[in-house]
């Protein structure tokens, strides 16, 4: 049996109780060195073997799995933040079904979540912006035409950009082909949840320099909207003349 599980943005107390007891009981722990905070490996037993895949290939990933698995063991395949964002989990899934091998997936706190956390910022606020946009710039890996950052930018509404940090020039520039302006507000995240986490606010017309100025070349996500900003309006759900399934609104 194979478990995947969402390691969270860094901080080893952000993982969930079911991604802990299944390090804890594991045979075997392949996880995404790059990134994955090693603190987490402190839960392994005694005798676990443990892989760091960001020396590895696909292949030497399923290698590992095919071992442990002919020999009735646990491997617990941990990815940094939720695995369902830019993990390439699901080629290792194909092949594990291709092959007869049991899996599941824990969920984990994902990087964007960390990051609103450590802004203490909320993503959606009435009439500001009810969507978020998750992306990236693209680089060595391509992006489809019809989802590239200018594009996705004519929205205005709350962007996270992820893996682009080192493309910050040109993550500027498209951002204002969108609709936002040089004055929208922006930020950096830098390692949310680590002891050196590192905030930078900005706006979206110094975006570049600013992530230049305090040294940040990469683990960081780059956030972009009015969220950021002053302006929004109170949420319906607490308003007291608003009635709900659960409280009778009081009109005054
Ligand atoms: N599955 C992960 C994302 C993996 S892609 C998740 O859900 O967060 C790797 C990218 O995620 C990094 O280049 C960076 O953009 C972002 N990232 C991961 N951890 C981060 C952290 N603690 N703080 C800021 N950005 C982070």
């Amino acid at each position: 049996m194979v478990h995947f599980v969402g390691a969270g943005p860094g901080a080893p107390d952000l993982i969930t109780q079911r991604g802990a007891a299944f390090l804890q009981a594991a045979d075997c722990i392949i996880y995404a060195g790059s990134l994955v905070n090693p603190a987490l490996l402190g839960l392994a037993k005694p005798g676990c073997a443990i892989y760091n895949s960001a020396e590895m290939t696909l292949e030497q990933v399923l290698d590992v799995m095919h071992r442990m698995e002919n020999a009735g063991k646990t491997t617990v395949r941990l990815h940094t933040g939720d695995p369902c964002l830019y993990g390439a989990i699901r080629e290792q899934m194909d092949a594990l079904d291709a092959d007869g091998i049991c899996y599941d997936d824990t969920p984990g706190v994902s990087s964007f979540c960390g990051a609103a956390a450590a802004l203490n910022a909320e993503y959606t606020l009435p009439t500001v912006s009810q969507t978020v946009i998750i992306t990236r710039m693209e680089g060595r890996t391509p992006v489809p035409e019809r989802e590239r950052l200018a594009s996705l930018a004519a929205h205005g509404a709350t962007m996270v950009i992820f893996l682009s940090i080192g493309l910050i020039d040109k993550v500027q520039t498209a951002l204002l082909q969108g609709a936002y302006s040089p004055d929208t507000p922006a930020a950096v995240v830098y390692k949310a949840s680590w002891p050196e986490e590192k905030i930078v606010r900005c706006t979206v017309g110094s975006l570049a320099e600013s992530t230049r100025a305090a040294g940040i070349t990469k683990t960081a996500l780059i956030v972009v909207g009015d969220f950021l900003g002053k302006q929004y309006e109170r949420s319906k759900l607490y308003d007291p003349a608003f009635t709900t399934e659960f409280r009778k609104g009081d009109p005054v």
